[in-house]
């Protein structure tokens, strides 16, 4: 094995004696005893403040396979690229899962609040981790202090690229590789802080095989690159370093992460190896796509075009976190869709993940479709215990201030409206798909929104509504109006619009129609019977008498 630098030179090097060997980690973070099978996973986000709708793809995948083989799902923070961090922002990731039903099991729970024992959870705290490995790294020779400064890596990858080379620090362009104690310490007295940098062995020009968990044997150059371990400005780990250190005593057994990283996969098993750990199943998730409206290309969801791709906009404009949760497990596992038209009762918690089955290749994002799963979702909720109701009203609470002073103190009534048309199981109705649209589409329910159609003058030809409003609608109207009786049975009310229509001469469905459009100012609506019973005589009375004006 390679020569390491002395005790006295890491600790300078590092800022400090290391504070654990590695077998005292190996201890204090021992294997967990979990049943055979069970799954530990973990999701590593960083704290933006912000969640992305893409993120809920391996986030799903990471509690289901915990969940189902009895294991362990965490979170931890990946705070180490401290310019991306913003305070609250693990509180904001927190609720968002929670509010999804991915409730962490272990790891951090708010801001400044964690559980479990194989803490710390966040990146920024595990310095005396990471320091602990490098330290062992730098006494064995397998990594090195680099003194290379920014200018002179500018400089390499010029020289590089002008030549047609692979950009990076490896072979004769790791030029502090084989520096000598002395020579390390001289550069430190001048001054230098140098970044730990690994050192390779790998051969560009051999092929190493990884296992990756959708994709089987995967082979892979070798990697040949001296990657940065510790950076030299804070003595914060990379990624690749962090992800090592943090997996293996944690005690990971599945990492479900992004393709982007999927290169950096021969990187990753050379590491593991080289500390003779035994690597997690590393598995690389397709990532969700949309079609782009300008280009009509195929393209990852984006943060900046697409509003869907923020899951805080996800609630504002009212989509329920069940059906979303839903759309986007069916994205996953192909076939959820059909098991769930067998089985309506059935949900993502009782379908199992195969991880062998899950798509490498990117999905659809189809707004159609996460309408549909919404559509479904909220038929499937029980009104007759204010299910529906209660997810309205706190939508409101939360988002729309109007729609919730007007609602509020008008429970019964909300509810009255909300379970129209649901009383046969077979043909329940569809129309909300969200809570700012179920709110608008029973608008006309409430009297201070309620647009007639003769008010605000529909003159104008491609509004429909002014095709009710003629000297033949009043009449038919006033005769209703005579015979009204909000105790009439559906029957006995038919009768009477079937008399009247032909009275007239006209079509019962036109006679309908003119009473329709009367109270409710639209020539589509579920079932008018129930609306007027839900409504109540006193505004079904108003609203035809002032249509009929
Ligand atoms: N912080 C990394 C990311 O957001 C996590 C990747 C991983 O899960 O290992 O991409």
């Amino acid at each position: 094995m390679r020569k390491g630098i002395s005790p006295d030179l890491i600790a300078r090097v590092l800022g400090g004696a290391p504070k654990y060997t590695i077998a005292e980690l190996e201890e204090k973070f021992p294997v967990r005893n979990l049943p055979d099978g069970a799954m530990v996973t973990r999701i590593a986000p960083s704290p933006t403040g912000f969640f992305h709708t893409g993120n809920l793809y391996p986030n799903i995948i990471d509690k289901k396979l915990a969940s189902q083989s009895g294991g362990v799902y965490m979170l931890r923070v990946e705070d180490t690229d401290t310019k991306r961090e913003v305070p609250g922002a693990v509180d904001v990731i927190v609720g968002a899962l929670s509010k999804f039903g991915l409730n962490i099991d272990e790891g951090m729970i708010g801001d400044d609040r964690e559980i479990g024992a194989y803490g710390p959870y966040t990146q920024s705290r595990r310095k005396e981790i990471y320091h602990s490995v490098a330290a062992e790294l730098l006494a064995t020779g397998r990594a090195y202090p680099c003194f290379l400064a920014p200018e002179e890596m500018d400089e390499i990858r010029k020289v590089q690229s002008a030549e047609g080379l692979r950009t990076g620090i490896y072979g004769s362009f790791a030029r502090d590789r084989n520096l000598t104690e002395d020579e390390i310490a001289a550069r430190m007295d001048a001054g230098g802080v140098p970044s730990i940098r690994l050192y390779s062995t790998g051969d560009y020009n051999r092929k190493i095989y990884c296992k990756e968990g959708i994709r089987g044997s995967v082979a892979f150059p070798e990697n040949d690159e001296d990657i940065v371990i510790i950076k030299s400005n804070d003595g914060l780990p990379t990624y690749h370093f962090a992800m090592l250190c943090d997996d293996h005593f944690m005690r990971i057994t599945h990492v479900v992460r992004g393709t982007e990283w999927l290169p950096s996969l021969p990187l990753h098993v050379q590491l593991y190896n080289m500390m003779s750990w035994t690597p997690p199943i590393f598995i690389h998730n397709a990532t969700i796509d949309i079609l782009d409206d300008e280009t009509g290309n195929r393209r990852k969801l984006s943060k900046r075009k697409d509003r869907v791709a923020a899951v805080s906009n996800l609630w504002a404009d009212g989509w329920a976190p069940e059906s979303v949760l839903e759309y986007v497990f069916n994205l996953i596992v192909s076939g959820y869709e059909e098991a769930k038209m067998k089985n309506p009762a059935l949900t993502i918690w009782d379908y199992p993940v195969n991880i062998k089955k899950l798509s490498v290749s990117g999905a659809l994002f189809d707004m159609k479709k996460m309408e549909w799963w919404a559509r479904e979702f909220i038929a499937s909720l029980d009104e007759s215990k204010y299910e529906i109701t209660d997810r309205v009203t706190n939508w409101a609470s939360e988002f729309d201030a109007d729609w919730y002073a007007r609602i509020q103190g008008r429970r019964e009534y909300l509810h009255n409206i909300l379970n129209i048309e649901r009383d046969n199981p077979k043909r329940i109705r569809k129309d909300f798909v969200t809570w700012k649209q179920t709110l608008d589409e029973i608008a006309y329910f409430f009297d201070d929104v309620f647009v007639g159609a003769n008010e605000n003058s529909p003159t104008d030809a491609t509004d429909s509504r002014a095709n009710f409003h003629s000297p033949l609608h009043s009449d038919i109207l006033s005769e209703f109006l005579g015979t009204f009786d909000s105790a009439d049975s559906k029957d006995l009310w038919w009768n009477k619009i079937t008399e009247i229509a032909a009275r007239f001469g006209i079509k019962n469905g036109d006679a309908a129609m003119a009473l329709r459009v009367a109270l409710t100012g639209r020539t589509n609506t579920p079932d008018l019977y129930s609306i007027m019973q839900v409504m109540g005589e006193e505004r079904v009375i108003k609203r035809i008498k002032n249509a009929a004006t």
